[in-house]
């Protein structure tokens, strides 16, 4: 397993402010490269997720503070956590504030992203677990939203930081007027909440400017950059540093 970083621009500053940690799984004998989206749904039906979200964790913790240590200026990671860490591992809050003491990190500098299905159909489940989140610092940020449930009314009731819109709002939005509305209103509503929203997916230099105009705070997406890794993504804030970014 190793991990790629993809950049989450600001998009007042045209810097980047955090990045989404994205695993990837290299399977020598027969597969190749594994797509996330292939093998995380097996690893959650057979209880691997576990030692994969812990794993994630570490990792993430150890690159932020070599990050920290050799100066490279993003102090913040997302990552992605699965329904089944929270339900089976009772016990990962406390492993990973294990993590941030160990690496001299503090709890601002981790996000958690976590799926909106997830979140309406469990969130009895996992409330007390999001709740001990938010005290300790941590934010929270809903995925994928504006896929599962079209009614915006949960939203104030969930105890999060932020929306991540989903990729399928963004990949015709210059061509819809429906979908330039909904993300205008999304963006909207979600500011009077006072919670942020990110958008991601985004390829093109219109949909950047499109989005901007529209309000968003953050932007990922292939238009910026890939998931890198790490070496490479290093490179990347060198190469934004020396040129700025638009
Ligand atoms: P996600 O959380 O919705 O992540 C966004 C996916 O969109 C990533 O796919 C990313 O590489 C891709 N992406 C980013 N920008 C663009 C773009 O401009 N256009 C397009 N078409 N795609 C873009 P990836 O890396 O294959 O990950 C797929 C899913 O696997 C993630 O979806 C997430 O649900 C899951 N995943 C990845 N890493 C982890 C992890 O460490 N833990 C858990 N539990 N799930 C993970
Ligand atoms: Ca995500």
């Amino acid at each position: 397993m190793s991990l790629r970083f993809q950049p989450k621009i600001d998009t007042k500053t045209g810097q980047v402010f955090s990045a989404e940690v994205l695993i990837r799984w290299y399977e020598p004998k027969k597969h190749g490269w594994v797509a996330p989206d292939h093998f995380i749904p097996i690893a959650e039906c057979d209880g691997q997720i576990i030692a994969i979200g812990r794993w994630v964790i570490s990792q993430s913790c150890k690159t932020l503070k070599y990050w920290a240590d050799n100066h490279i200026g993003v102090r913040a990671l997302a990552i992605n956590l699965s329904a089944r860490q929270l339900k089976d591992d009772p016990e990962w809050i406390d492993y990973m504030l294990e993590c941030l003491t160990i690496n001299g990190l503090e709890s601002s500098q981790l996000m958690f992203e976590l799926t909106e299905t997830y979140l309406i159909d469990d969130f009895s489940a996992c409330e007390q677990q999001l709740v001990r989140l938010r005290e300790l610092g941590f934010k929270l940020l809903i995925d994928d939203f504006g896929v599962g449930y079209s009614s915006l009314g949960y939203l104030s009731k969930l105890p999060v930081d932020g929306v991540k819109l989903d990729k399928s709002l963004i990949t015709n939005i210059e061509s819809s007027l429906a979908m330039q509305s909904m993300v205008r209103n999304i963006t909207r509503m979600s500011h009077d909440l006072n919670l942020k929203v990110i958008a991601e997916g985004v390829e093109t230099a219109f949909q950047c400017e499109l989005i901007k105009k529209l309000g968003c705070d953050y932007i990922q997406g292939y238009y910026y950059c890939k998931p890198l890794e790490q070496d490479d993504f290093c490179r990347y804030l060198d190469h934004l540093n020396s040129q700025g970014v638009q």
